[in-house]
């Protein structure tokens, strides 16, 4: 069976190269080659002896995911619908900005915690992506990027986890990719330049803590725990108190020194004054919970119609921050951008409310002619 290349951390590209009783230094050469390079054809690899060529190529490859569409908004911001099979797609959304450029990755196709206010959780959840499709968007937006512009340098300079899926709910495929990514003989970025969203999954916030510390953003939405309950059922299972525990933790191992939380802003559901003052009472600890240093990300809600629910008047999202700020938390409310493609994070389509929706429109998007590479 033939191996796809991208799916292995250079952990993993070691021990396949000691398995084809190669030597290790093959692993960082063929890493270098397909990560720094964006090669796909063992013949390339020119500094490989013929006959590991040969090898290579009956045993592994590099399995590129296919585009469906791909969408340019006029601020700049690209996103791509990559086909995963089984009728599935799953979304990347390029973000360039003044100081950086930031690539906002899938970790699932669809998602199983059921957010009221996601167009992914509506979906309902298909499967896990593999942690080579979790790489696969990021090698093919960077090489694809550095061929339009004509350079070797690097494009993409942060990631976050914040497309479809609930990355730690995948747990094993997302800390291979992460490694990859951090990893200096591929896309060398810092650990402070990663971030993982989350919507609370306690127990892996404790283990990525051990295994890959990166930037941590926690999706939080709610000041008590029955609205939470409410906007994210995972909440049910891992209620406020336990969740900022685990914040808490992960601050003695993140590369930062704050957790980012983000919070959707529902007209009337959690945008009222009285929230922003339940929410600066829950993380500065008067609300009797763990204390968390934090910075609040205020994301004006992106409307599907499935939802039944509203985005807050810029009015109530400005004195919502306002209260944040004058409390001393750091608070920034979320540019929109690429809105005229639809391009929030977490927004496949604005009007998927089921998974046959998401078979129909791909087989409309596939008729769709992809802008040839530059
Ligand atoms: N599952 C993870 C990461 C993917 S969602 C998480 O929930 O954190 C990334 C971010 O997009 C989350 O903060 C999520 O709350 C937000 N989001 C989802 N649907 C949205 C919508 N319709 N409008 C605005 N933000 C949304
Ligand atoms: Fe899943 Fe995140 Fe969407 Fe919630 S917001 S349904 S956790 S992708």
């Amino acid at each position: 069976m033939s191996i796809s290349l991208l799916d292995l951390d250079l952990d993993g590209m070691t021990a396949f190269c000691e398995q084809l009783g190669e030597k290790r230094f093959r692993a960082t050469q063929l890493f270098r080659w397909i990560h720094q390079r964006g090669a796909s054809d063992f013949d390339q690899m020119t500094d490989l002896a013929k006959s590991l060529r040969e090898k290579l190529k009956g045993r592994a490859h590099v399995a590129a995911l296919p585009v469906v569409q791909e969408h340019v908004s006029a601020d700049g911001t690209i996103k791509w619908l990559f086909d995963v099979g089984g009728g599935n797609a799953v979304e990347t959304v390029f973000i360039p900005e003044d100081d950086r450029a930031t690539l906002c990755l899938s970790s699932q196709a669809g998602c199983a915690v059921g957010c009221r206010f996601c167009s992914t959780g509506h979906q309902g959840f298909s499967r896990n992506l593999t942690a080579g499709e979790i790489v696969a968007q990021l090698w093919f937006a960077e090489h694809q990027l550095r061929a339009r512009r004509g350079t070797s340098e690097r494009v993409i300079s942060n990631i976050v986890m914040m497309g479809m899926g609930e990355p730690l709910q995948n747990y094993g495929a997302l800390v291979p990719a992460l490694r990859t990514m951090l990893d200096d003989h591929a896309y060398g970025l810092s650990r402070r330049r990663v971030t993982v969203s989350t919507s609370g999954v306690v127990p892996m916030i404790d283990r990525l803590a051990q295994d890959c510390p990166v930037a941590l953003a926690v999706s939080l939405h709610a000041p008590e725990d029955p609205l939470r309950d409410n906007l994210v059922p995972l909440n049910r299972k891992y209620p406020l108190a336990e969740l900022l525990g685990a914040c808490r933790r992960y601050l003695d191992h993140a590369p930062r020194d704050f957790i980012t939380f983000e919070y959707c802003m529902l007209d009337g559901v959690n945008d009222q004054p009285e929230h922003a003052r339940e929410l600066i009472a829950l993380v500065t600890g008067a609300a009797g919970m763990p204390a968390v240093p934090c910075k609040l990300n205020l994301i004006p809600f992106n409307p599907f119609p499935a939802s039944g629910l509203r985005r807050s008047p810029p009015a109530a999202v400005a004195a919502f921050a306002r209260l944040l700020s004058d409390a001393g938390i750091v608070t920034t409310v979320r540019k929109t951008r690429g809105d005229d493609i639809d391009a929030a994070c977490g927004q496949l389509a604005g009007d998927v409310q089921d998974r046959t929706r998401v078979g129909e429109r791909m087989a409309k998007l596939r008729t769709i002619p992809i802008k040839p590479v530059a």
